[in-house]
């Protein structure tokens, strides 16, 4: 599979901000605009996303549905989705389901382009009937083991099969004998009569139809053969009178037969064109292991957020906007790469940064007494709601004598570079005041259980006082009072290797600390009536989103997209920096 031959991850080639989002340029629109210029098509522009309904759509699939849809808006076009549902093995209707929403989500609009292979299966068998009656197909009765090993190798040419020069008239009965359901699975295959000694493997007689006693969930009882891919998808692309047929790379060798059947049959030819298929690292894009992680309890099914499924992708906090801008600025190219995954967040935070309204939240309490403020006084502090967009307004947040802040902001033996909240040591309250702290208390294991501090009056909104005095640190905090509880998950890459399928099990990686649960958050108020899948940057901590799903009236809980922390920023600029 070429998608799992990772050539080191491709950074150089990509600059989010060189980029916007009008029209996209490369090779494929390149031939597009090519045949529109000679009316190959009639002026047509007529693509396809064409999924097999055997598992979640991931992150490539976006890539492909960008694409696909993206060149027919572009040019005046049509896109179709179209369902391969031609193996009814690992098919089902939740799948068809999970992947209407997913694309439709992401902002794309098939119109009444909805379609199915099977909707086709009746044209199919006629033109596997065709072919037989040209002499160009045949069913073969060896078993799958001999079928394999008279293929030959790369570097051997393969074997004729006895039964290939079985007359129209017999091939005709076996073949409705298939279809009648009058034989085994085994027991025999129609394929397609090509050049056994093919320098392509692909065009060794390949197999055009098998026998599978199974219902189907559409067809239901009504078929028990069913058409290989090579052999539905061109027909499927011909009926449907699609003008550009995008595919991935690893399909470049099936392009042969892809035109070899149309031609055989002499009918309406869409031209194939391969690219790169999208590949991330710390990922993995491969429907058939995802299955294995969901049905064997790596991760809590198709949309836990550390998924790269569209669906994980989007209960993560992930916005169409974001996933659009990350396809559109890894382009299009005929050779395959692996794109940085910092790359995919840093999408995430230029979409956030604008929209998400700025809060505080504490993850990990440690409780902060201010021994010269009133006891039972609070007051209200204005703060700005997006220094981005001054249009987002304010807010009041409550403040009072006791007040929780982070445990990791204070260090009772700083080392020189630590800035932040230390014995003696002043800062400042974003929004609110300056703090000086003045003792520790501890537990018996002394561990530091609670700040004693003073506050300066004259720094209300954490203004310089009089005497111009600085701090070298701002904190977030909340009041205690006030603050509600929440659970936040703390995600991060579902593996911790660059390329989990370089060595061994791709289990193996699987990142012991890629979600980690914090139950006894504390944020301020105004949480409490967040709707279920908002966004919001808690100041300094990053960016988070109302899980939609497992959020409680009382008891929200928070999904961390992403960190404040951009590493493809530091990437582009280190690169810069040595000129690379
Ligand atoms: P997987 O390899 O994950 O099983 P697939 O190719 O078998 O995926 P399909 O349902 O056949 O899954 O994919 C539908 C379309 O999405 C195809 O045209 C395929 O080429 C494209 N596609 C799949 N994976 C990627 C990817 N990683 N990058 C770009 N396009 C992809
Ligand atoms: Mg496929």
């Amino acid at each position: 599979m070429s998608g799992e031959n990772r050539k080191g991850v491709e950074n150089a080639q990509v600059d989010p901000a060189e980029k916007d989002d009008g029209a996209s340029s490369n090779f494929i629109t390149h031939i597009v605009e090519e045949d529109l210029k000679t009316g190959k098509y009639d002026g047509r522009v007529v693509t396809r996303f064409p999924p097999e309904p055997n598992g979640y759509l991931h992150i490539g699939h976006a890539k492909s549905i960008c694409l696909n849809f993206g060149i027919a808006k572009q040019y005046q076009g049509t896109c179709h989705l179209r369902f391969d549902d031609t193996n009814p093995l690992k098919e089902s209707v939740e799948y068809v389901e999970s992947i209407k929403e997913d694309v439709r989500w992401l902002g794309f609009d098939w119109e009444d382009h909805l379609y199915y292979t099977s909707d086709y299966f009746e044209m199919l068998y006629q033109s596997a009937i065709q072919l037989i009656e040209k002499g160009k197909a045949y069913v073969d009765s060896l078993t799958p083991d001999q079928i394999r090993e008279y293929r030959g190798t790369l570097n051997e040419p393969g074997k004729e099969s006895p039964y290939r020069n079985r007359s129209v008239a017999e091939n005709l009965g076996l073949f409705e004998k298939m279809a009648n359901g009058e034989l085994g699975e085994e027991s025999c295959v129609l394929r397609a009569k090509i050049d056994m000694a093919s320098p392509n493997i692909v065009m060794r007689d390949p197999t055009l139809y098998r026998i599978r006693r199974k219902d189907h969930h559409r067809t239901g009882s009504k078929w028990c053969v069913y058409p290989m891919y090579d052999f539905a998808h061109c027909l499927s692309d011909s009926i449907e009178k699609i003008t550009h047929s995008i595919c991935t790379i690893e399909f470049v060798n099936n392009r042969e037969l892809y035109d070899w059947i149309l031609d055989a049959l002499a009918v309406y030819h869409p031209q194939q064109i391969e690219f790169a298929r999208l590949n991330l690292n710390y990922t993995i894009l491969s429907k058939r292991r995802l299955i294995q992680l969901v049905e064997e309890g790596h991760v809590n099914g198709w949309d836990d957020p550390r998924m790269p499924t569209i669906s994980g992708l989007k209960r993560r906090g992930y916005t169409p906007a974001a996933i659009r801008k990350f396809c559109d600025v890894i382009g299009v190219a005929r050779r395959d790469s692996t794109v940085d995954i910092s790359l995919l967040e840093h999408c995430l935070r230029e979409d956030l940064n604008v929209s998400a309204p700025r809060v505080m939240a504490v993850l990990n309490p440690l409780k902060l007494v201010i021994e010269n403020y009133p006891e039972d006084a609070s007051e209200m502090l204005d703060a700005v709601n997006n220094p981005e967009d001054a249009s987002m307004g304010k807010r009041e947040i409550p403040f009072s004598r006791v007040i929780y802040v982070e445990q990791d902001d204070f260090m009772e033996n700083p080392p020189k570079k630590f800035f932040r909240l230390a014995p003696g040591r002043e800062v400042r309250l974003r929004y609110a005041y300056f703090i000086r702290c003045h003792d520790v208390i501890k537990d018996e294991e002394g561990n530091v259980v609670e700040l004693r501090c003073t506050y300066d009056p004259q720094t209300r909104g954490g203004n310089s006082p009089p005497d111009g005095r600085k701090v070298k640190a701002t904190l977030h905090w909340v009041s205690e009072k006030h603050a509600i509880n929440a659970e936040v998950r703390l995600y991060d890459h579902l593996f911790n290797v660059e390329n989990p399928l370089q060595s061994g099990d791709f289990r193996q990686h699987l990142n012991p600390a890629s979600l980690v649960v914090l139950t006894n958050c504390r944020l301020e108020p105004g949480l409490l009536h967040a709707s279920p899948g908002a966004h919001f940057q808690f100041e300094r901590l990053g960016y988070f989103f109302s899980d939609p799903v497992d959020s409680l009236p009382q008891k929200p809980v928070f999904n961390r997209v992403t960190t404040l922390r951009d590493t493809w920023a530091k990437i582009k600029k280190a690169q810069g920096a040595t000129g690379g």
